[in-house]
């Protein structure tokens, strides 16, 4: 059977990684990653605009070790801020903090992330901090408080699987947080390990961040959480601009624009960039059906 680990043990390939760059996209990428370039990415964006959907966008790349990528990187960013005024489209910016140094020189990080915040508040566009593994949990959030105390355009996001993640939502009152399940393998100690404990508890952050009054964007392709959501907010007479839903780019796109007819608001992340082999392999591991959904890309080329 194939399973998360084996996508896991395959995202982490070097030789692959590189056989797959000289294959381009064509492994049926193209699909879940809207392109290497600024361009593609914002044209992406554009078609999403045009079906009711908003987006964030999200350069890919893996990891980064020198002071200098994490300088480019954070020049990338700026740059795909500037394209999204120029281009005029509805959308967000994601963003790792890894890839802006984190694990290189903290301090780093943080000046470039209120280089990115800076230029982000003077476009009038919000920056999501993704959340990495539990290694950097603590050094995330320490570093977003800081942040927070010069710009309020930002937000963390919320992996249900932690069991400390209502305890992190409860201090996080009032901030803008992206709740979701929670992508990498993590130890029993930290995190639950059974699918009905991480569901029972994005419903219960998501709820306790609500009714705490907080912006909350619920990112799940889970049809009974959403579902679960739609009923709490009629029946708690939740305002509509309290909360969103939020799916990967390429993914239930169905679903995405039922929720758009019914008037909800839908957020689309959309990856984009050289490094997008990394990323692929761990939404197909995530969900190994989607590897008929990727053959589907590749047949089509
Ligand atoms: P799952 O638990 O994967 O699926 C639940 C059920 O939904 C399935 O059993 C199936 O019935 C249905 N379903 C799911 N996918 C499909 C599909 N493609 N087609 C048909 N049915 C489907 N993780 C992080 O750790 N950090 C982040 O910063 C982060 N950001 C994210 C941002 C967004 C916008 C999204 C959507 C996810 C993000 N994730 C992040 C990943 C997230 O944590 C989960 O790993 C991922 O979304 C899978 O969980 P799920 O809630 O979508 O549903």
């Amino acid at each position: 059977m194939v399973t998360r680990k084996f996508f896991s043990v395959l995202s982490s390939s070097q030789f692959l990684e590189n056989k797959a760059r000289n294959w381009g996209p064509k492994l049926g990428a193209t699909t879940v990653i809207a392109g290497e370039t600024i361009e593609e990415a914002m044209e992406a964006v554009r078609k999403l605009n045009a079906q009711g959907l908003c987006a964030t966008v999200d350069h890919l790349g893996e990891f980064v070790h020198k002071k200098e990528e994490a300088v480019a990187s954070k020049d990338y960013c700026i740059r795909t801020l500037e394209a999204i005024d120029a281009y005029g489209v509805d959308c967000n910016l994601s963003l790792k903090l890894t890839s802006l140094g984190l694990d290189v020189d903290r301090n780093l990080c943080r000046d470039n992330m209120l280089d990115i915040l800076a230029k982000a508040d003077e476009l009038n566009i919000f920056v999501r901090i993704d959340m990495e593994d539990y290694a950097h949990l603590d050094a995330t959030l320490e570093l977003f408080q800081e942040l927070r105390r010069s710009y309020q355009n930002v937000g963390p996001a919320m992996q249900s699987y932690l069991h400390r993640a209502e305890q992190d939502t409860r201090s996080l009152k009032g901030v803008n947080l992206r709740m979701m399940k929670g992508a990498y393998k993590e130890s029993p100690s930290v995190a639950y390990q059974k699918k009905p404990e991480v569901d029972a508890n994005l419903l219960n952050i998501i709820k306790v961040h609500l009714l705490n009054g907080s912006y909350t964007a619920v990112a799940t392709h889970d049809h009974n959480i959403i579902e679960e959501v739609k009923t709490f907010v009629r029946e708690q007479g939740i305002p509509d601009d309290l909360y969103e839903f939020q799916m990967l780019y390429g993914f239930r796109t169905e679903l995405q624009a039922q929720l758009v007819n019914e008037g909800y608001k839908v957020r689309v992340y959309v990856p984009f960039g050289e490094d997008w082999y990394g990323y692929f392999m761990r939404r197909l591991g995530e969900r190994p059906q989607n590897i008929v959904f990727a053959m589907r890309g590749l047949l089509s080329k």
